[in-house]
């Protein structure tokens, strides 16, 4: 089956914090504009195109703070998803909030509506980097928020940012490892960008906030990537989707925003692991990968940029493809070939960077 997601965008008039990077303006009193009606009619056009026997469908409720929204809008919106489980039509619901608005009461509000997955934005696991953003909320928050989500049976994700006030790349790797403790079923990453109307544009234009640059984002994302893949933590984003509240080009004053984070990541991921695979074999000039048809471009690199690195190192990169698994290539030094799994790639790269 197919996994189709319905996303329905819940925009709060207010949300009564004040994260440092957030455009969302604090004002009293929770609230959204969206109504039950909007949200069938979402669904129902949505399912002009899913077919419930090919698909498996999800209604996806993002936008920040669910259960920091008001109780009766809350039942009123999920009552609506609901519905469409009980008919068999649906089989998730999901929705993303902060770890100070789980408590008991709301997750029996949301099994009682059929909701099956939590995404928790965290961004950090370091304390100073959570105060220093604003979030307002605690470490102690996430882990008690995640434990009481876990004796729910509910799925749990856990949203990171790379990047945030005070943050370094150590505190980054540290957020990471905090999290595979915890064990999520999946996790997104997001780099910190500057957006027009926020604490962190004012930090910046006083020169107290500096972005991490795009080369720094690649390298701490690539062992954030490695790690969660060596512990199979299904790493479901990687970078920033534009979304109803951020439009790239009329927003973002500054930071490592590209399209394709993800890509640039994995390609840095398979640049690395050539690289030690030089060193360790010694390899003068040539170096011939061979690879199912999908990972091509990933070891090639971004408009061939792996390829020309090892050029610079006078090193000829030749990816050859073949109907290896997905998860395997080839490596032929002088007529020798070695066979590598993807398990093998994260770990040879883990040992070499002493995680
Ligand atoms: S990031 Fe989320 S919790 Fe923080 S201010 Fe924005 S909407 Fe509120």
């Amino acid at each position: 089956m197919i996994k189709k997601i319905i996303p329905i965008f819940v925009p709060h008039s207010g949300c009564p914090h004040d994260c440092i990077f957030c455009n969302q303006k604090k004002i009293t009193g929770v609230s959204t504009n969206i109504t039950k009606d909007i949200v069938r009619n979402i669904i129902e056009e949505c399912l002009q195109t899913l077919d419930p026997k090919k698909h498996d469908i999800e209604i996806a409720f993002f936008g920040g703070s669910f259960t920091a929204i008001d109780f009766d809008i809350q039942r009123e919106l999920l009552s609506v998803a609901c519905e469409y489980v009980n008919k068999g039509i649906v089989k998730d619901i999901r929705l993303s909030t902060r770890p100070d608005a789980i408590d008991k009461y709301r997750l029996d509000l949301l099994k009682e509506y059929k909701v099956t997955i939590i995404e928790l934005g965290v961004q950090s696991m370091v304390k100073d980097v959570l105060d220093a953003s604003l979030r307002g909320h605690s470490v102690k928050d996430v882990l008690d928020a995640s434990k009481l989500i876990r004796t729910y049976d509910f799925k749990l994700g856990l949203q990171m940012m790379v990047g945030l006030p005070n943050d370094t790349k150590e505190k980054s790797i540290y957020t990471c490892k905090e999290f595979i403790k915890i064990n999520p079923d999946f996790v997104r990453i997001y780099p910190t960008l500057v957006v027009k109307n926020t604490g962190l544009e004012n930090e910046y234009i006083k020169k107290s906030y500096e972005p991490f640059n795009l080369e720094n984002t690649i390298d701490v994302c690539k062992t954030l990537f490695v790690l969660f893949k060596l512990n199979d933590i299904n790493i479901i984003r990687l970078g920033l989707q534009p979304s109803e509240n951020i439009s790239l080009d009329r927003d973002v004053v500054a930071g490592p925003y590209h399209a394709a984070l993800g890509e640039l990541v994995e390609n840095r991921v398979f640049r690395e692991f050539l690289d030690i695979i030089i060193k360790k074999f010694d390899v003068k000039d040539l170096l011939m990968v061979e690879s199912n048809k999908k990972n091509m471009s990933k070891i090639i690199g971004n408009k061939k940029s792996n390829k020309e690195y090892f050029n610079k190192k006078n090193i000829i990169l030749k990816v050859i493809e073949s109907n290896l698994d997905i998860n395997q290539i080839n490596i032929v030094i002088e007529e020798k070939k070695y066979e590598f799994s993807e398990k093998d790639i994260l770990k040879t790269i883990k040992e070499e960077l002493h995680l």
